[in-house]
């Protein structure tokens, strides 16, 4: 069995943005995900007394990059971030496209590309670490919105996701649980499994506890967005259209206006 080698440290940002702060203690390398602010980073990094070897971007918004600036100044870190955004993004070290193979904290990563929230969108995969960081592409329990994308490439976004095993854990850009399980729970009343985890997340907000990591196979017959294709979903729901990313496109506009 794969030893699981990072630890994934979730680190609070503005009002609902996750920061994820990876971290290889046999290797000793410090990595950060989409550090939105600098300030939150350093605290943690002071406690621990690690530095930042590397910054990570799955796209060019500020409450995804904010913090780059002074993070890289402080502490000469590499900054890796996608290609596509290479205008958009500053002083980029390391630019990734869809399908490298890299190395994030010691690991090996592989960049997906997924536009739709954003034409230069990537996600990163550790395959061995059995984790995905989706940013604003895939949400627990919903997607992004598509600003710069088309629905149709939003949703073949989603699928390429989708395809990744069913263990896989997610760590997603944004705390928006709850909201989408409400949207959710409105499309698909009656799944059970939804239910299931609806309680799961009320539990853990009550607690102040963040909903992430979520399970991408659970993902995969709860969250609406991924199910576009799913027969019976779509007749439950009379949501028939001339093909799935015509559906996609009506629940995304659902949920823009729910
Ligand atoms: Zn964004
Ligand atoms: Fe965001």
């Amino acid at each position: 069995m794969w030893v699981k080698m990072l630890e994934i440290n979730i680190i609070d940002a503005f009002s609902d943005n996750y920061i994820y702060l990876i971290r290889n203690e046999e290797k000793n390398i410090t990595s950060v995900v989409d550090p939105g602010e600098s300030t939150p980073v350093i605290k943690f990094l002071n406690t621990r007394g690690w530095n930042l070897d590397e910054i990570i971007n799955t796209h060019h918004h500020h409450d995804h990059i904010g913090g780059n600036t002074e993070l890289l100044e402080i502490y000469k870190s590499k900054l890796i971030a996608p290609i596509y955004d290479k205008t958009r993004i500053s002083n980029i070290d390391i630019s990734v496209s869809d399908n490298d193979i890299i190395n994030i904290a010691g690991t090996k990563t592989r960049v997906i590309h997924t536009p739709g929230h954003t034409l230069g969108h990537v996600c990163f995969y550790m395959e061995n670490e059995n984790c995905l960081f989706s940013g604003d592409t895939l949400f627990f329990l919903g997607c992004g919105r598509v600003f710069e994308g088309t629905m149709e490439q939003m949703w073949s976004s989603l699928m390429k996701l989708r395809s990744l095993p069913n263990e896989t854990l997610v760590y997603c850009g944004h705390e928006y649980t709850s909201s989408n399980a409400k949207f959710a729970k409105h499309i698909d009343p009656d799944n059970q499994f939804l239910e299931e985890a609806i309680i799961e997340i009320n539990n853990k907000r009550r607690g102040g506890l963040p909903t992430i990591p979520f399970e991408l196979g659970k993902e995969k017959i709860i969250n609406p967005f991924l199910r576009a294709d799913d027969q019976n979903f779509i007749d439950n729901f009379s949501l028939k259209t001339s093909n799935s990313s015509e559906t996609f496109r009506t629940l995304r506009l659902k949920k823009d206006n729910f």
